[in-house]
């Protein structure tokens, strides 16, 4: 007999999936509620992608999954149980055991175990209600702190403190701990030649009609007046690149996805904003979310996708909240849902929540963590602009490269290519954190150089003398002083060896314990390995033993280190084997670990 749900787990799961009615009715299939049609594993591959929403309604409700609510879920969904339990047990923020219904994942990262992370887990060691986390994104206020609160919203506490962490767990509530408005996040906040950050910390962005009072809703109606071709055309000719990372022309893939035969077509906004050090998307999705939708609209009827996810990261609630909202007052003032301001086309945007996977941000990963599968990287190619989510053409793009559409729209793609260099078109969003007076994030065109941003932020603090930048975030690289005079643009970081990655550049001073720093980055890949290729899996745990050996006083093993790097580089299906061991390297390199 197997384990039954409670009765708060069934409902959590009925009040996502509607109520378990028969699907058949003489003969005839019957949708239960207009929302999930009931039909046992023969519908399986059809509801499959509800399966991380429905785990995350149990978890909202109760704290963990049992059991008997995994069995319901997947009774619900015609999921296999075994499947549904890989997918539960894939996701960090997800438990399959039972613990306190609130629990406090405190920030140990890069950033925020320098400003008080790691003492507070070391305060708090003996309670099991409280974990170490990977970077939450709020580097520039740690350390933060993200909480899982069954039965209540999730929040984030910023600048928090070890009593505070306790008070909050044992009944106080949260709200007015919660950290505030991200107008604070912004320090060039008005300044006219902003372009991304225009409205960020200035305009209400809880707010369609401040939106719109501020050119918001002006490039939409363009789109829909001149068509696809048209669009595509100036996105080409803005030149403008991918800013997750890869730096992939958006033209192309957008090309790619509108010009194939194959329907429907998907849209995705890559909101899993993880890598360590990042945190512009939260800003410009909690700062202006209202801009993100407009934008995703117009990729969507450029496109030709009549739907688009909007994948967020758990720990971003109050983005997510914007952004729920947001959407839900773009449709009722018609533009978003059907007919589009009388256009006849259709595009609308659903929201779905990661549940704590680092590796949830790599696009093919992303989609399967959509399609209710592990959030495992896919073999490519085939690439997503052929075959990507449910099997279908999909542009992927994340939250910055998006939001850059409208201008783009507004003064055409020509303007825009003038913007930066030649081959790193447009503005820039940078995340300074760490040793310097001002963290933040920071708008720039391309070229500005590396020491002309961190002058923005108010320069070195701590000792006052630079240690060292991690540029690019964990999977980037550490630079020293030779690199302050480097423009920052995808051409000359490439030429130095470097990457700009995320748009991470945290500032060390000279005193900082960068052995600590490494080993909190070995650690992150060993734990954030998916674990599906060997090179990957079994490299960072070797990664992680030998540079514990160097720490411990031994030489540093350079040989088996670079053949590790080079296997992951060669053999790992993602981005994450093939980076694991850059920010390590190039610690050793610049003589940050000791004596080698
Ligand atoms: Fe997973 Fe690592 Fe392989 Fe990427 S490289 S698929 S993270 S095991």
């Amino acid at each position: 007999m197997p384990e039954a749900p409670t009765a708060a787990e069934r409902e959590a799961v009925d009040v996502l999936l509607g109520p378990p009615a028969s699907s058949w009715e003489g003969g005839q299939e019957r949708p239960a509620d207009g929302r999930i049609a009931l039909g046992g594993y023969r519908r399986s591959a059809e509801v499959r992608h509800m399966l991380l929403p429905a785990l995350h309604a149990v978890q909202d409700r109760v704290g963990w999954i049992s059991k008997g609510a995994l069995n319901y879920v997947c009774e619900r969904l015609g999921v296999p149980p075994a499947e549904a339990y890989g997918v539960a047990g894939f996701y960090a923020l997800l438990a399959l055991e039972e613990r306190p219904p609130r629990v406090a994942h405190v920030c140990d990262d890069v950033a925020c175990r320098t400003m008080g992370g790691a003492a507070i887990l070391a305060e708090l060691e003996d309670r099991s209600d409280v974990h170490p986390s990977p970077c939450l994104g709020q580097c520039d206020l740690g350390p933060a702190v993200f909480f899982q609160r069954a039965g209540e919203q999730d929040g984030v506490v910023v600048g928090a403190s070890s009593e505070k962490v306790r008070a909050l767990l044992d009944g106080n509530d949260l709200k007015g701990e919660e950290k505030g408005d991200p107008g604070v996040l912004v320090p060039q906040a008005g300044e006219p030649q902003l372009r991304l950050l225009r409205r960020a910390g200035t305009t209400d962005p809880t707010s369609l009609e401040a939106y719109r009072a501020s050119d918001g809703y002006l490039a939409l109606p363009k789109v829909i007046d001149k068509g696809a071709d048209w669009v595509i055309g100036e996105i080409r000719a803005s030149n403008l690149r991918g800013r997750g990372g890869a730096a992939f022309p958006m033209g192309i893939k957008w090309e790619a996805v509108a010009r194939s035969e194959v329907t429907p077509r998907y849209l995705i906004c890559n909101a899993d904003e993880s890598e360590p050090g990042t945190f512009k998307d939260r800003v410009l999705m909690e700062g202006d979310p209202f801009a993100l939708v407009e934008s995703m609209t117009i990729a969507g009827l450029t496109v030709g996708a009549e739907t688009g996810y909007l994948y967020i990261r758990a720990e971003y609630p109050l983005a997510q909240a914007r952004l729920d909202r947001s959407i839900a007052a773009a449709r009722r003032a018609g533009f978003l849902g059907s007919d589009i301001l009388g256009c006849g086309r259709s595009f609308d945007i659903e929201i779905r929540r990661g549940g704590g996977a680092y590796i949830c941000g790599e696009e093919t990963a992303l989609m399967n963590s959509i399609e209710g599968k592990r959030g495992e990287p896919r073999n490519k190619p085939p690439f997503p602009t052929q075959v990507g989510l449910f099997d279908h053409p999909t542009v992927i793009n994340n939250v910055e490269t998006l939001v850059n559409v409208p201008e783009i729209i507004l003064k055409g793609g020509e303007a825009f290519s003038r913007i930066g260099t030649e081959q790193s078109t447009g503005p820039k969003l940078f995340c300074l954190s760490g040793a310097v007076a001002r963290p933040g994030v920071y708008e720039v065109e391309f070229g500005e150089t590396l020491a002309g941003l961190m002058e923005m932020a108010g320069g070195v603090t701590g000792t006052g003398r630079l240690g060292a930048v991690m540029l690019g975030g964990a999977a980037g690289v550490f630079v020293g002083k030779d690199h302050l005079d480097m423009p920052l643009t995808f051409e000359d970081a490439r030429a130095r060896g470097a990457t700009l990655g995320s748009g991470v550049i945290m500032v060390f001073d000279d005193r900082t314990d960068f052995r600590d720093t490494a080993r909190r980055i070995a650690r992150f890949f060993r734990d954030e390995s998916c674990g599906q290729c060997v090179p990957c899996r079994v490299g960072t745990v070797r990664q992680e033993e030998l540079l514990a050996r160097h720490l411990s006083g031994g030489p540093f093993e350079e040989d088996l280190f670079d053949d590790l790097a080079r296997v992951m580089m060669d053999a790992s299906i993602c981005g994450l084997g093939h980076t694991a061991s850059t920010a390590i390297r190039s610690a050793v390199d610049l003589g940050l670990l000791g004596k080698s």
